[in-house]
């Protein structure tokens, strides 16, 4: 066993050197630093029962990303006189091993506000504190504190994005210099009988080659998320004139939006810097957008719905979720399958599922106008189902914002326009009146004649035999009528915001079965 002093440094998310605080704590006045990854299984190995190549928890592409952005934190540490030791197995146990056999007296991780989370560190302070080992957990993943936040909101959290920011203010370090290298790092201590390995491949987690075709684009990573950023940077008259919804949900080769999302969520960009960096922009520039739209805002977007979800109780269901207007979805598993396997007949619709297969990154826009058909637009199936899908697939998968989105448009919280529906045939047409996006993401329809490639089903049989593409053979019919489905969907949506109003909130799950039983009945009333 070592002697002298050491720090653990738990990297979970926060996969990064610059401004990292709980790395900067661990190499302070430490004679040894261990910087852990802890592999768990449930989050990396392969599980085949699952509906797309992946774990159970986490698809292929994002656990791809998630190795790259290791080994490049690796490499990082390499440089610095250090490197990641990678464990497996349940973190919790794994970390309590390493702090009984390594001669630790301060454990440094970087707070986190997810469910997950919160009770595994709950568990392993109480463990440090029993054996007299310092923590330091610091709020480094956001821009604000969110407990801060609930706190000056009086023990609620704020349900509006104005009044977020009211509260938030500007972030305390705001005019700080963030630390953004570090020039060497502690030694690694003595590992003892711990068993330790380099970060592996895909392989080395238990894929076969065969899993591996659709590969996300975007590179996992530290250095890339700052690449990323310092391309897009000098282009200040972008940056001040960035203006969310603004933008083509269908640009593909060249994405409207930063796609910093994935480096953001594993921490390999820290959002304070880029608040910096945006900032300094301003600063050149004379105008320059507002929140909610601005670039800044898109940020602020991300911390309010970690708010909102740190204060918010079963925050990712609709039951027991105070902020959630209970509604009698559907329990149709063969939609749902038609929607995750972009097999709808609307090819706006399919080609944006593609995307997310293979990509695992869509635009806002995008990711709006498959949410909104998933639920209250088209099929009327549960937000969760659709959330458990984003869940899987996206690269930047997000519990606190993939679970607020999916409130957002399922106009169970935050937004109650339902009457406002996205047409899976219009809407895309807007910015792609040539199809461009869908002849590359449903190349089964790449010869299919721009005036019928958004409603492929009304070309001329001799129009599809021409284009190769017969619809019921070669590419769906739709699964349902955007007319009819709209109408009925605005129906039902009305009648669950008047029973909750009626009720207060307080909607049981009997009231939910008493309406799924009236509405179905008022539709066969109707057909008779
Ligand atoms: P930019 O427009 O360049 O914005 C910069 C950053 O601001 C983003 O990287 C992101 O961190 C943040 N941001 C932007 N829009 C939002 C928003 N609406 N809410 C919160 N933060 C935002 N984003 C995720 O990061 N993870 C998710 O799991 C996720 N799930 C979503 C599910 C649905 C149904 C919808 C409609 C949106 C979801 N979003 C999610 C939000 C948004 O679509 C993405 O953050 C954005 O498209 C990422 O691209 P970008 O980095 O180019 O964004």
């Amino acid at each position: 066993m070592a002697t002298g002093s050491g720090s653990l440094m738990w990297f979970r998310k926060g996969l990064r050197i610059h401004d990292n605080p709980a790395l900067e704590r661990a190499s302070g006045a430490s004679s040894f630093l261990y910087p852990v990854f802890v592999i768990d299984p449930r989050y990396m190995a392969p599980d085949r029962r699952a509906f797309s190549p992946g774990s159970s928890l986490a698809g292929l592409n994002r656990i791809r990303f998630l190795l790259e952005s290791l080994s490049d934190l690796d490499s990082s540490l390499r440089k610095l006189g250090s490197r990641l030791l990678v464990l497996k197995g349940d973190p919790g146990e794994v970390l309590v091993r390493c702090l009984k056999e390594w001669n630790i007296n301060k454990l440094c991780f970087e707070y986190d506000t997810e469910p997950y989370y919160q009770s595994l560190d709950e568990k392993l302070k109480s463990f440090a504190s029993s054996a007299g080992i310092e923590t330091f957990s610091p709020v480094s993943h956001t821009l604000f504190n969110p407990a801060d936040i609930i706190e000056k909101n009086g023990g609620r959290p704020p349900l509006s994005y104005q009044s977020f920011v009211k509260l938030a203010g500007k972030p305390l370090w705001e005019s700080s210099t963030l630390n953004l290298s570090i020039s060497s790092l502690p030694p690694i201590g003595d590992v003892g009988s711990m068993e330790i390995s380099e970060v592996p491949t895909i392989i080395e987690l238990g894929y076969s080659d065969s899993e591996l075709v659709d590969e996300t684009p975007f590179r996992g990573g530290e250095s890339e998320a700052l690449k990323r950023l310092k391309e897009f940077l000098p282009n200040k008259a972008w940056v001040a004139n960035f203006e969310k919804p603004k933008g083509d949900p269908s640009a593909f080769d060249k994405p409207d939006t930063t796609v910093l999302s994935p480096y953001l969520k594993f921490g390999c960009l820290s959002s304070g810097y880029f608040y910096q960096c945006l900032n300094d922009v301003y600063r050149d520039v004379k105008k320059h957008t507002q929140p909610p739209v601005s670039l800044l805002g898109q940020l602020l977007w991300r911390d309010f719905f970690y708010t909102v979800a740190f204060g918010t109780p079963n925050f990712d269901r609709m039951k027991g979720n105070r902020i959630c207007k209970q509604i009698p979805w559907d329990e149709r598993d063969e939609l749902l399958a038609a929607w995750r396997e972009a097999r709808t007949g609307y090819p706006w619709i399919d080609a944006i599922m593609v995307q997310l297969k293979k990509w695992g990154w869509m635009h806002h826009l995008a990711r709006h106008c498959v949410a909104c058909f998933l639920t209250r637009g088209d099929l009327f199936v549960h937000w969760e189902k659709g959330r458990d899908v984003f869940e899987r697939l996206l690269i930047d998968s997000d519990w606190a914002i993939n679970n607020g989105n999916w409130l957002w448009l399922s106009c169970s919280s935050f937004f109650y326009q339902y009457n406002r529906i996205y047409s899976p045939i219009s809407f895309g047409k807007k910015y792609d009146p040539n199809g461009n996006y869908i002849r590359h993401f449903l190349p089964v329809l790449k010869d299919m004649p721009k005036e019928y490639i958004y409603e492929p089903w009304t070309a001329p049989l001799s129009v599809q035999t021409k284009a190769k593409c017969i619809i019921g053979r070669d590419y769906p019919k739709t699964v349902v009528g955007h007319d009819s489905a709209s109408k009925e969907c605005r129906r039902k949506m009305g009648e669950a915001y008047a029973l909750n109003q009626r009720l207060n909130g307080s909607v049981s799950e009997q009231d939910l079965k008493n309406l799924r039983r009236k509405l179905e009945e008022d539709r066969t009333e109707e057909k008779i």
